[in-house]
């Protein structure tokens, strides 16, 4: 999918915001969802979306945009305090030209430590649901 075009409101982000697919949330809110991916690219990799439908920054209202910056910012907050990583990449995509395979907007939140190398994006093993929900759990409760 490219750029541009109409939102698809069966894309996976929609689904899991309907309740038609799982998710093992962190936060929720009437505007925010954030969760955690379960492909992710290092332990504590964390996905926040807006409620509101937007393929990419491009199409999101200013006001959502702020909103869903804001709330990545607590979940980083809260990811620095649950695991303590060395480092923390945030990065958001905009068309699969550029990375994007989930067409609705997403912040990623990626943990980097010193001695971990980072897996890649949207690839690999899907993670172990055990150690995905103890992650949770600790992000869950350092907001
Ligand atoms: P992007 O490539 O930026 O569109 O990111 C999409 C992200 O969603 C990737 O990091 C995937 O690992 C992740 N992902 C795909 N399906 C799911 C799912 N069902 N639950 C959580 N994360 C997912």
């Amino acid at each position: 999918m490219s750029l541009h075009g109409e939102y698809d409101t069966d894309n996976i982000f929609a689904k899991i915001l309907r309740g038609e697919l799982p998710a093992v949330k962190v936060f929720e809110d009437d505007e925010t969802l954030a969760f955690m991916d379960v492909f992710p690219q290092s332990d504590g990799h964390v996905l926040v979306i807006p409620k509101a439908r937007s393929r990419n920054i491009l199409d999101t209202a200013p006001d959502v945009l702020v909103d869903v910056i804001s709330k990545t910012q607590t979940l980083a907050k809260a990811v620095e305090k649950a695991l303590s990583p060395d480092g923390i990449i945030i990065t958001q995509f905009n068309g699969a030209p550029a990375g994007q395979t989930v067409f609705h907007l997403h912040f990623h939140i990626i943990p980097r430590y010193d001695d971990k190398t980072m897996g890649d994006h949207a690839k690999g093993q899907m993670a172990d649901m055990g150690k995905l929900n103890l992650l949770a759990d600790k992000i869950k409760a350092a907001i």
